[in-house]
């Protein structure tokens, strides 16, 4: 699924694009996808996209916000488009003559005649067009806790949003209310860096772990972000490439395989029915109340 990193690959890849000419069609698969009531299709409203111009794109968690004018003359008038990646989303930028592959379910056309299309499988993703307070003073935007790539981030930020919870680490840190961005994959590493057992009680850290936990989630995601996202499946940048990141795990995907700090065999469990990877060693799960 993709998390904070891929998303902003993404990102970046539209950005790289430079597309900055109208939008002058809009089509829509004929088949739903995210569920919930945020995501309803009559909220989509991607009709109102037609003739605004392309302007910043943004990220807030694992969400694409793309920004346009409705009107290229005045500055307030800014609409946006939200596009959630779900579990098997791509977002790419094509030319009108090049195939139109399964699953696609959403082809904008710009005045210059390149797209963007979203294809999406499993059609877990989202798709939603709104004014700036219909799309970020609504969840799921308004709900998402703070942004770990802020400059603001650190220890205490996680703590405030976690200490008292007694949720395993790994769980505690994929609730987007508490922490933007993270899902299993970067969670997972990041409790291996931290030297963090992955089922500890949240509440159990001390200021000095949590410390440790948030830049060793930082480190995760910049590593992730440098190597282009991580590709176990689905996930393809808006070029059509995989991201290089999955060689850079530490220990996510290799239960069994040697501990990369100590060579103890990597363990695999399954807790909330999510899979995870930890090292006995390295991560011991301590008996005392608090974990520095
Ligand atoms: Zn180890």
């Amino acid at each position: 699924m993709p998390e904070l990193p891929e998303v902003e690959s993404v990102r970046r890849g539209i950005v790289r694009a430079r597309i900055r000419e109208p939008v002058t069609s809009v089509w829509r698969s004929k088949l739903p996808l995210r569920v919930g009531k945020h995501w309803q299709r009559k909220h989509e409203q991607l009709g109102i996209l037609v003739g605004a111009v392309p302007g910043k794109v943004r990220r807030r968690g694992k969400y694409l916000l793309w920004h346009l004018h409705a009107d290229a003359n005045a500055d307030d008038d800014e609409l946006v488009l939200l596009i959630h990646l779900g579990m098997s989303g791509r977002c790419g930028i094509a030319q009108p003559d090049q195939t139109r592959v399964a699953h696609t379910h959403l082809v904008l056309g710009f005045a210059d005649g390149r797209q963007l299309r979203f294809v999406d499988p499993r059609r877990f993703g989202g798709l939603r067009a709104g004014t700036l307070s219909e799309i970020y003073d609504r969840d799921p935007i308004a709900s998402l806790g703070p942004e770990p790539l802020a400059r603001s981030f650190g220890g205490p930020t996680l703590e405030h949003s976690l200490g008292r919870s007694r949720r395993a680490l790994r769980d505690a840190l994929l609730d987007q209310r508490a922490v933007a961005g993270i899902g299993n994959i970067y969670a997972i590493e990041a409790c291996f860096d931290a030297g963090l057992h992955p089922l500890l009680p949240a509440c159990r850290l001390a200021p000095s772990a949590w410390q440790r936990l948030a830049d060793a989630l930082v480190t995760a995601l910049r590593r992730g972000i440098a190597n282009g996202g991580t590709t176990l499946k689905d996930f393809r940048n808006v070029t059509g490439k995989v991201g290089r990141n999955q060689d850079d795990l530490r220990v996510y995907g290799r239960a069994g395989q040697p501990c990369p700090l100590c060579t103890t065999p990597l363990v695999a469990f399954v807790h909330q029915g999510r899979s995870g990877v930890f090292c006995r060693r390295c991560q011991a799960k301590p008996r005392t109340r608090r974990v520095a």
